[in-house]
């Protein structure tokens, strides 16, 4: 017998990180937990954003029974990963974006194009490559496995330098607000997701830009 097709969960946007690591860096880079996108969303609207599971239900678009099922799914994978310091990455599962989002895989801006805009030989608006990716339901199509960078990352970026989230592209920055991720926040013109400015991400990307 052949499952049941599943329907499509609705997302409003993919989530601004790909991934946890432990922060000693203990972990077995190839022991993965892969959390999907209709889970890590069930967690932000019922834990992060306290709906209720109805509520939750609705705005994903699932009946109330998938929706306590996938919660508890994503519920279970984050204890495991907790308490088995495992590299926890959001990926994959069978969810539909309201827009269209972008990664691309040179400089790994992020960034989405208004429906009005033709789709059609999409190139990165900060570094003009080619090399571009729709984030969608296919984790393979999610940003390439980087090894150690997370703790790069970790060790040159937050905590020593002025903070501020800047767009990769126009510079525009806002000064960073502790608990809202700068990429989390879209520059207002460009349609990017900002990043921490001087972090490993950030100079990653200056080097690439072009104008
Ligand atoms: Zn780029
Ligand atoms: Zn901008």
């Amino acid at each position: 017998m052949s499952p049941r097709p599943k329907r499509q969960r609705r997302l409003n946007e993919p989530p601004a990180v790909t991934g946890f690591i432990p922060d000693d860096g203990d972990f077995d880079s190839k022991d993965i937990i892969i959390l999907l996108y209709e889970e890590y969303e069930a967690i932000k609207l019922a834990d992060y954003q306290a709906l209720s599971q109805l509520e939750a239900s609705k705005i994903m678009e699932v009946s109330r029974p998938t929706f306590t099922r996938i919660h508890d799914s994503a519920r279970k994978k984050i204890a495991k990963a907790f308490m088995e310091h495992k590299h926890l990455r959001i990926g994959g599962g069978d969810v539909v974006f309201n827009e269209k989002w972008y990664l691309c895989n040179d400089c790994e801006s992020v960034f989405k194009i208004d429906s009005s805009e033709t789709t059609d030989n999409v190139i990165c608006p900060v570094c003009h490559s080619k090399e571009i990716v729709e984030i969608q339901n296919a984790d393979t199509n999610f940003r390439k496995y980087r090894g150690m960078h997370g703790r790069t990352r970790y060790r040159d970026g937050i905590g020593q330098q002025p903070d501020n989230c800047i767009c990769p592209k126009c510079n525009y920055s806002i000064p960073h607000v502790a608990g809202v991720p700068c990429n989390s926040q879209l520059c207002p013109t460009c349609n990017i997701r900002m990043v921490r400015e001087n972090s490993y991400h950030h100079k990653n990307i200056i080097n690439k830009r072009k104008p």
